[in-house]
């Protein structure tokens, strides 16, 4: 039907057309759920590979729509990013991130980093370093607890992005390259960017220690990114077997269903309360 509708006037190709109306539709919707308060964030645990201890965790963009339901975003964030919405809606999860950590740490729990997912073209915005300076003064928040997770496309033109990763670094914002291995940044960007963490791909964990291939390819990564100087972290961790894999070959942490799905606000703030007495004495 797509070539059809290319070739001549005679066609109408309706699976284009509904692709369409459901990007203008998901489009205005974006901007109505937002002032209607129909984002929440979510938080995903990391813990360290050997002590098994928590060291931080991940907002992740949640989006309950009344009628629809959950919708996930890796539907409605590549929307976001063509509309340019993106910059608004990644505002205001900073602001959640920042305001969530803030008050967790003001309740006595422990002081962990918050990760923030950062879109490239959030990144490259003119005002995004302004944001986060007004985010923290704002919120109070020291910016050592905050940790911004940007992915590999983002580093393709280090010379346009080295300025404000410096500038992040400098005020002491730690900075990880996500899903690490899906994209092409040369190892000579790792090496003269200042990234602190490095979060290995999914895909590379999936089919570890299984697939030989795999597991030596996950061993190199790891010794790439501990060469650089950097932490290394494994995302999408679901079995014992690939958890206890990570400790043998020196991963330094761990995020995944094995340990902990991302977790509500209240989910959270009952994980925090439990680790209070470990994590402050
Ligand atoms: P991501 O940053 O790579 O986040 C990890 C995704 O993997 C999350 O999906 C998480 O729920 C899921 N995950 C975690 N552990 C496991 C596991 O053990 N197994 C499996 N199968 N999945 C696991 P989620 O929350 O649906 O988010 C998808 C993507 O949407 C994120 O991938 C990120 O790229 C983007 N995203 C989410 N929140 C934000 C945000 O606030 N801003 C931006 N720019 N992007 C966001
Ligand atoms: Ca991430
Ligand atoms: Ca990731
Ligand atoms: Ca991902």
């Amino acid at each position: 039907a797509k070539a059809e509708a290319l070739n001549g006037p005679h066609y109408f190709d309706y699976y284009l057309m509904d692709k369409l109306l459901e990007r203008v539709t998901i489009e205005k919707k974006m901007a109505r759920a937002l002032a209607e308060g129909q984002f929440e964030l979510h938080y995903q645990p990391k813990v360290d590979s050997l002590s098994v201890t928590l060291t931080g965790y991940e907002a992740l963009l949640r989006w309950k729509d009344p009628v629809q339901g959950n919708i996930p975003p890796n539907t409605f964030i590549p929307i976001a990013e063509d509309t340019g919405f993106i910059v608004e809606l990644g505002e205001w999860v900073m602001w959640e991130a920042c305001r969530a950590n803030k008050r967790w740490q003001d309740a006595g729990l422990p002081k962990l980093p918050i990760s923030v997912n950062v879109s490239a073209i959030q990144f490259r915005h003119p005002n995004f370093l302004r944001t986060v300076e007004k985010v923290l003064a704002k919120t109070g928040l020291e910016p050592r607890y905050l940790e911004l997770e940007v992915t590999e496309s983002l580093l393709n033109n280090p010379v346009l992005i080295k300025e404000t990763l410096v500038e992040l670094q400098d005020r002491g914002i730690s900075l990880s390259v996500d899903d690490f291995g899906t994209g092409y940044s040369s190892i000579n960007y790792l090496k003269s960017l200042p990234l602190q963490v490095l979060k290995i791909d999914r895909a590379f964990i999936q089919e570890t220690p299984s697939s030989v291939r795999d597991s030596s390819l996950l061993q190199s990564i790891i010794h790439l990114g501990k060469s650089l100087g950097m932490t290394v972290l494994a995302e999408g961790v679901e079995t014992k077997e690939q958890f206890e894999f990570l400790q043998q070959i020196g991963c330094d942490q761990v995020q995944g269903y094995y340990y902990s799905r991302p977790l509500d606000e209240t989910a959270m703030q009952k994980l925090l309360e439990s680790w209070r007495e470990q994590l402050l004495s």
